[in-house]
């Protein structure tokens, strides 16, 4: 019941019609007992400035920022933290003792997040990511985290592949000897060597959109798997599979994998994961309740 006190939050984004966020979040604003509504904020790119300074204004105490925001956003921040700052992309906003917003990332948190179950040591390992948008940065920070020693990047655009490793290997971690701590290539799709990448990776993770189906267009928006099909045939099933899409679930690819005995992750629990770590920034405390948060994004999806 919303009353007189009740304190805001919000997903800024373009589209957020679809988004389990809201679902999700006040599902757990519910069970902590809070007197707190998270809103889906439907926002263009022309009125981000002024959208953010009025919604400091009206005294929100925290945000979510979604499609295509994540990176405009971090240049509208009057501070930024370490990671949101290597990455150039902020998801989560608190606001500062001034009139201005502190921008974190926490797609990191929660894209490591299934990969970090069961203690698995990564460590030394290689991975391969297909796509070099956005949410591919965030995992490039989190594989480097478990210090994975090679990630390959995979595009089919050269420009976009370029500036993206500019990007990042400028922003890598390095030893004390300032050599990268995890070396990062990039592949053109249609390079020969690609599938020997793949076949020597222990991950690979799907950072592109191909297989998603979005409620808005139940058709299938690519019925594909990336990099095409004839291309996995050679890919041992040790190899873990790991799309960051959630809908359809499985995607294409991981009902391929999951058919042959690839262990394979989906993009759902990286969004639970993402959303509960904003919760414990916002909210100043560890424990929130995850499960709910789970359930209420896969009620949301299923509906
Ligand atoms: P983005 O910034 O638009 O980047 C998409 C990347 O995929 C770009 O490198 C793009 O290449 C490439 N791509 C697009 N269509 C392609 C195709 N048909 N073939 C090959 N490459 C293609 O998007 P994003 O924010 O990184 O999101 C990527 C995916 O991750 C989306 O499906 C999104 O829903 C999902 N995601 C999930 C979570 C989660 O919590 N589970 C979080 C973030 C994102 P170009 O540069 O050539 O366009």
């Amino acid at each position: 019941m919303i009353d007189g006190k009740t304190r805001l939050l919000g997903l800024l984004g373009q589209p957020v019609e679809h988004s389990l966020s809201p679902a999700m979040h006040n599902a757990a604003l519910i069970d902590m007992g809070l007197n707190w509504s998270y809103l889906p904020l439907h926002c263009s790119s022309g009125d981000l400035e002024n959208v953010l300074n009025a919604l400091r204004g009206l005294n929100f105490i925290g945000l979510n920022v979604t499609i295509p925001h994540k990176q405009s956003v971090a240049k509208m921040c009057a501070e930024l933290t370490p990671l949101a700052q290597k990455i150039g992309a902020v998801n989560t906003l608190l606001p500062n003792d001034q009139e201005g917003w502190i921008g974190t990332n926490t797609d990191v948190e929660g894209f490591v997040s299934p990969l970090k179950k069961n203690s698995q040591n990564w460590e030394g390992l290689n991975a391969v990511i297909i796509g070099c948008g956005g949410s591919a940065k965030a995992v490039v920070a989190g594989l480097e985290e478990l210090r994975f020693a090679k990630i390959s990047i995979v595009s089919r655009n050269p420009d976009s592949l370029k500036r993206f490793l500019n990007d990042v290997q400028l922003n890598t971690s390095k030893t004390e000897r300032g050599e990268p701590i995890t070396k990062i290539a990039g592949f053109f799709q249609e390079d020969r060597s690609l599938s020997n990448q793949l076949k020597k990776a222990d991950l690979i993770v799907n950072a592109t959109p191909v297989g998603m189906t979005t409620k808005s267009n139940e058709i299938s928006k690519q019925n594909d798997i990336p990099l095409g099909p004839n291309i996995w045939d050679e890919v041992s099933p040790q190899t873990t599979l790991y799309d960051l899409i959630y809908t359809p679930n499985p995607s294409p690819w991981l009902a391929w994998g999951a058919k042959r005995g690839f262990h394979c992750i989906n993009g759902l629990e990286m969004l639970v994961q993402q959303g509960a770590s904003s919760l414990r920034l916002w909210s100043g405390t560890r424990d929130v309740p995850v499960n709910k948060m789970r359930e209420a994004a896969q009620s949301s999806l299923n509906n």
